[in-house]
């Protein structure tokens, strides 16, 4: 088969409006796929209550604002806020207090799956609707919900409007590619590769600029949206090696299976080698200091905690000997993240082709994967300062 024509570039600059994680509730959705990071979540639950305990109270005449930022579409969410709130409300009762209302604000880039995320919740109670049919639904929400489409390094709620920000395994995704990594001409040019992990020290050193820019207008955005005795909890990708261009468990996840499965395609002539060369997973795992700098610099917030927190695997297997499953499992991870960007960049066809590649793979390496394959996080609790 001839090599498809380079005609289908996608714009960098379109990445947020195209960037969302696989929707619906199909087998290589992220609703399906997610159960890692509710695992990896659970495991810093106790970080998060100091968090919350931190924050200031006010009167419960006030309404009480939470927001998830990159809330993606799945039950995570849900979950997360659910706990968020049963906390807060656990802190009024505390001191004989009447409980606020509370606010819930789900949010990320417009392309996310917000009808999946809405007929996941369940419905509120006390307001018109009946215990029987809460009762029916598993539960109720004692919140009010919203969503809130667009891009978290922006502004997205008036000023000193928010109680608490959480955001989690969001904050690696960078709002695009360096320009500079796409230009042939360039030193940064990420030849051979779709990933930074293993690239040249050129490409990563781009990656960190563009993630620790980000990071700043993310940071001055949420300075001005939080309340004064507000906080935020966050939590990313991250890496423990100070090298950028050793991604840790993102760099397995994006620079060997899938890596080599883009390779294939090239090497199948189903794809040329410039059409793999401009497809660029815009993750960054940062370290610790790539982190801190930024925070330090921005100056707005005080660091209550920073640290590298050991999550696992991303992959939750029911045999893990079973092979077949871990790369199964493998690829649907892989898909259900970079699925939307790989379909758009050459097609659903051979993005389906590139899929099955990376089960093949992941397949025949199952038992390496499972014991390599951990993910790292940064976890930042931060206050105004
Ligand atoms: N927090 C969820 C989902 C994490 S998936 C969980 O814990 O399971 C990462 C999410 O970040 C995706 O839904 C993606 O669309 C979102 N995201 C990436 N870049 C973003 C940006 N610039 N603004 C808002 N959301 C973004």
């Amino acid at each position: 088969m001839a090599p498809m024509a380079d005609n289908v570039v996608v714009s960098n600059k379109k990445l947020e409006r195209m960037l969302s994680m696989k929707g619906g509730k199909g087998e290589a959705s992220y609703a399906n796929n997610s159960q890692a990071q509710a695992k990896h979540a659970r495991s810093m639950l106790h970080f998060l209550e100091e968090t919350l305990d931190g924050v200031q109270l006010d009167s419960p005449e006030v309404p009480f604002a939470v927001v998830d930022l990159g809330c993606s579409s799945g039950s995570n969410t849900i979950y997360i806020v659910d706990v968020i709130i049963k906390h807060m409300i656990k802190r009024y009762e505390a001191l004989g207090y009447e409980p606020p209302e509370f606010s819930a604000f789900f949010s990320d880039l417009p392309s996310n799956d917000f009808n999946t995320l809405f007929q996941l919740l369940p419905p509120l109670a006390n307001y018109g609707v009946s215990m029987e049919e809460c009762l029916a639904a598993n539960g109720h929400r004692s919140y009010f919900a919203a969503g809130v489409p667009g891009s978290f390094y922006r502004r997205l709620f008036p000023a000193r409007s928010i109680d608490v920000f959480y955001s989690a395994f969001s904050l690696h995704w960078l709002s695009q590619v360096p320009e500079i990594v796409l230009d042939k001409r360039s030193t940064a040019y990420n030849k051979g590769r779709v990933f930074i992990h293993g690239a040249n020290e050129s490409t990563a050193s781009e990656y960190r600029k563009r993630f620790q820019t980000d990071l700043a207008a993310f940071l001055r955005s949420r300075s001005q949206e939080m309340k004064r005795g507000g906080s935020m909890f966050l939590v990313c990708l991250g890496r423990t090696s100070v090298d950028p261009t050793d991604q840790g468990g993102a760099g397995l996840l994006f620079g060997t299976h899938f890596q080599d499965a883009w390779d294939d395609l090239v090497q199948e002539g189903l794809i040329t080698s410039e059409k793999r060369d401009n497809f660029n997973i815009p993750v960054y795992a940062p370290s610790l200091q790539d982190f801190k700098e930024v925070v330090e610099a921005d100056g707005s917030f005080a660091i209550n905690k920073l640290e590298v927190f050991r999550g696992g695997s991303p992959l939750v297997v029911n045999c893990p000997d079973d092979a077949a499953e871990v790369g199964r499992a493998l690829a649907n991870s892989c898909r259900a993240v970079s699925g939307v960007l790989v379909d758009a960049h050459i097609g659903d066809r051979l993005g389906e082709e590139l899929f099955s590649l990376v089960e093949r793979r992941a397949t025949s390496h199952a038992k390496e994967l499972l014991e390599k394959l951990q993910f790292f996080h940064i976890v930042a609790s931060l206050s105004l300062a």
